[in-house]
């Protein structure tokens, strides 16, 4: 049987798939979730704690070099991280505006402002360029891993660099965070951007002399040309947002991060005080990782959840399906384009879709429209501002108690009532700050169907 036909088998015998091809909002919970010892052995043979953990020492070992070209991370030692704030008020407007009953604290995790890339992809982004940086750099004897990585600054270092090209597909943001941040090194630079991408980014990263090729295509051909033309270059690395493990190590060193922050905030994760985790998923790269460490670090007192357009539910689909990245959004029937263009991406990561399997506890859909809504909630609630894509997380606060889905998975895992007063729930709030000003004008005023 043919993906198409079994995906017509699927909505015709089973409501959700039918709820998905309509493009309705819902929820799949993951019946494949299982309890964290069961997986842990597995999961560490592929990625393992020590491989976290050695990325956290990279970064550390950038720490100096970021410190001094991008001082707005001075205040953070070097290291790219973004503040974890408390939305109170934001809270209380979704409870309101859509009826909602939403327990515990609810947090945001504010990705949106990581400092270079204003985006989560200045997490698994920057860190692959970073290894690449280092690998080569220790491959041809420019540097050893007890210097000062300012060394990384110096003019000799930026030649030595030239010699080299990085390439990248993208709707944009991973783009943006792989073009800046290899360009400052001094690489040769190309990002192959696909049809959604918007125009501001791919302007912003000709300025800093990259080489934007763009696609009328989507996202997965932007990615597979761009590897193609990588492979044929033996000077050329391709950063691969469907397959790299260095991206999904930069993402997963997020949950150590935050746990800190938790900590400092007074805020514990155990079992009578369960942490709820919403991230906007696009091929799954970032919430995969993110998703992946923190599972690694909370065990069972974290239940991840991702939220996926209506129109782009690739991650769950390429799980429900248990057809991975052999699936596209077009099997069942989903054509059309999306306003959240960094979530746009029509087939999953297949390296995400399995190791995450067993770990994510389900995936949320979202409006198109719902999203602006969300946006200018969190603007007049809280002063913050947000990309569209970014706000598809607040659909799953919104909707916790409300579908039946979800209350069914709430009692099989013993989240009662009470624990969940108990409860902290973060929405990732994923890319943001670059947005120029005149685009957020924009974004304010877009009232869809
Ligand atoms: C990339 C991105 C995501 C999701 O990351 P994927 O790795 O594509 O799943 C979410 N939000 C924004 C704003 C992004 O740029």
């Amino acid at each position: 049987m043919s993906i198409k036909e079994y995906a017509q088998k699927l909505i015709d015998s089973d409501p959700l798939f039918k709820d998905i091809a309509d493009q309705k909002e819902t929820v799949w919970i993951n019946s494949k979730y299982l309890p964290f010892d069961m997986v842990d052995a597995v999961c560490q043979l592929v990625v393992s704690d020590e491989d976290i953990a050695d990325a956290e020492r990279r970064l550390h070992r950038f720490a100096p070099y970021i410190k001094k070209c991008f001082p707005e991370t001075a205040e953070d030692g070097g290291l790219i991280e973004s503040p974890l704030r408390e939305i109170d008020a934001m809270k209380k407007a979704l409870e309101e505006t859509y009826d909602a009953e939403i327990p515990g604290r609810l947090l945001l995790k504010m990705d949106s402002h990581l400092p270079i890339a204003g985006s989560v992809k200045a997490r698994g982004g920057i860190y692959e360029v970073l290894k690449h940086a280092e690998d080569l750099a220790l491959e041809h004897g420019m540097i050893t891993e007890d210097d000062n990585y300012e060394r990384f600054a110096d003019d000799d270092m930026k030649e030595f660099f030239h010699k080299f090209t990085v390439q990248v597909g993208s709707t944009g943001n991973l783009g943006l965070s792989i073009g800046i941040m290899s360009a400052f090194l001094g690489f040769k630079v190309k990002v192959h951007m696909s049809a959604d991408a918007r125009q501001w980014k791919k302007d912003m990263l000709r300025s800093k002399g990259v080489d934007v090729i763009e696609y009328e295509d989507d996202y997965s051909a932007a990615v597979s040309e761009g590897r193609r033309q990588s492979d044929l270059d033996p000077t050329s690395y391709f950063v691969d947002d469907e397959y790299s493990v260095p991206l999904f190590l930069g993402y997963a060193v997020a949950a150590g991060r935050t746990k800190k922050q938790l900590d400092s905030m007074g805020i514990s994760v155990d079992e009578d005080h369960p942490l709820i985790l919403y991230v906007p998923c696009g091929v799954g790269g970032a919430p995969g990782g993110v998703c992946y460490g923190f599972k690694r670090l909370f065990g069972d007192n974290v239940h991840v959840f991702f939220c996926e357009p209506t129109l782009f539910p690739s991650v769950l689909l390429g799980m429900a399906t248990d057809r991975y990245n052999e699936v596209s959004v077009n099997d069942f029937g989903l054509n059309e384009m999306s306003a959240a263009d960094g979530l746009a991406c029509a087939s999953p990561s297949g390296f995400v879709v399995r190791i995450d399997r067993n770990l994510l506890s389900g995936d949320f859909t979202v409006k198109d429209a719902i999203l602006f809504d969300y946006m200018r909630m969190l603007k007049n609630t809280e002063d913050i501002f947000i990309e569209p894509s970014s706000c598809a997380a607040f659909t799953a606060p919104v909707n916790l108690l409300k579908y039946e889905g979800m209350k069914a998975y709430l009692e099989k895992q013993g989240l009662t009532a009470e624990k969940l007063a108990n409860s902290a729930q973060i929405c990732w709030a994923t890319g943001g700050r670059l947005v120029p000003d005149e685009i957020w004008d924009k974004y304010m005023n877009t009232y869809m169907e």
